[in-house]
């Protein structure tokens, strides 16, 4: 199977203010095009635009394209399930939906540490093996935004999963919040295959500073930053899929163009991501360099570096993008540890910071933003 996934959550619209007025005839063009040159995975979710993505897979794929053409992805929503019942109400309206009789590959979807409790207390892992067993899904997995240490308990708890589906991309690798390098090693450890979501950040790598864009260039001139991005999470050898959110054809047409012949990167290519990297992150609104020498000695256990970067990804990037990502890290972070405002203003961590930040006017600056 060919490494690039068509992400079905960005899909062209016919009116830009109305998320599930999706331009069908277009994803039409986009598919043919996509299965035309040899791709076969797409990815859609219950909530996509408002539940009109399955649909719009369903009239440009499943009523176009015979079953074997194709392979299939879907998620069960987990925030919102309150009893057992709505397993089965979901995932029925989920194949109706999508007009097919079985999904390739079922995820239980965006797990952290407040839906995967939720999703305990309903059994969900073993509906979706249940599913498997009667044949409804050939592949079970589940989709996962949160530390290591919660996806490590995961994997132990339930190893009869199939493959786990990580958000990797270069700036995220050592994150401290998102710790999509950790992850990733977790899942080689407990010998899971990894499906790669937001390789470009939600967009925000096709669009790097123009120092970084000139690096760029000169060693490619015709790469595009988002080619450079999806090819960096490809590259890692445990990785079978890199989805991308495409939203229009010429899109389309880069990113099945680059991934067609699909080389890994090399050596010097690597060194100029990194300098990348070093670029994206001097742009940073709050220095802080995750050092987490302030963070123990909190009397309120707040996660001071973890917020900043979430501030700083807002900052970098383009906020109307990334703001469901980072609100999402947000409410994981403020389920374990104290929020911004619960700053007591002891200054116990001004006095230990190397960077002599302002971590208390910082932390006002935060709350501000996501409390
Ligand atoms: S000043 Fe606020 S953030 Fe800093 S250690 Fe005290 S309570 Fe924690
Ligand atoms: S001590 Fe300063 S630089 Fe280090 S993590 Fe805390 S705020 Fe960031």
């Amino acid at each position: 199977m060919k490494k690039l996934g068509f992400g079905l959550m960005r899909l062209p619209l016919v009116d830009p203010n109305h998320v599930e007025r999706v331009d069908v005839e277009l994803v039409k063009k986009m598919a043919d095009r996509f299965l035309e040159r040899g791709y076969t995975y797409f990815d859609t979710a219950y909530p996509y635009h408002e539940g009109r993505s399955e649909t719009a897979f369903r009239e440009a794929v499943v009523k176009r394209y015979p079953r074997d053409r194709y392979i299939l992805a879907d998620k069960m929503p987990t925030r919102s399930l309150k009893t057992e019942e709505d397993f089965d109400l979901i995932f029925d309206e989920q194949l109706k939906r999508c007009g097919v009789d079985y999904f390739n590959n079922y995820l239980l979807h965006n797990l952290n540490r407040e839906r995967y409790e939720n999703v305990q207390r309903l059994d969900g892992f073993d509906y979706i093996a249940r599913k498997k067993a009667e044949g409804r899904v050939l592949h079970t997995g589940f989709s996962f935004h949160d530390d290591s240490a919660l996806l490590e308990q995961i994997l132990t708890d339930h190893p009869e999963v199939d493959f786990v589906q990580l958000q990797i991309n270069y700036i995220d690798w050592d994150s401290p919040t998102i710790e999509a390098g950790k992850c990733y090693d977790v899942c080689c450890r407990y010998g899971k295959p990894v499906i790669v979501m937001e390789p470009v950040k939600g967009g925000s790598l096709a669009r790097v500073p123009e120092e970084a864009l000139e690096l760029m260039k000169e060693y490619a001139p015709d790469a595009s930053p988002a080619s450079w991005a999806i090819r960096y999470a490809a590259s890692l050898d445990n990785v079978t899929v890199v989805l991308s959110g495409m939203s229009d054809l010429e899109q389309l047409e880069d990113n099945t163009a680059f991934m067609q012949d699909f080389k890994p990167l090399n050596p010097d290519e690597r060194k100029i991501l990194h300098q990348v990297r070093e670029i994206i992150n001097s742009t940073r609104a709050i220095p802080c360099t995750a050092c987490r020498y302030c963070s123990p000695g909190c009397p309120m256990n707040i996660a001071i570096p973890e917020y900043f970067r979430l501030y700083n990804t807002l900052q970098q990037f383009d906020p109307e993008r990334e703001w469901n990502n980072v609100q999402t890290y947000f409410n994981t972070l403020i389920h374990t540890h104290g929020k911004p405002s619960d700053c007591i203003r002891c200054g116990q961590c001004e006095a230990v910071c190397p960077q002599h930040l302002p971590i208390i006017e910082d932390l006002v600056k935060v709350s501000d933003i996501f409390e």
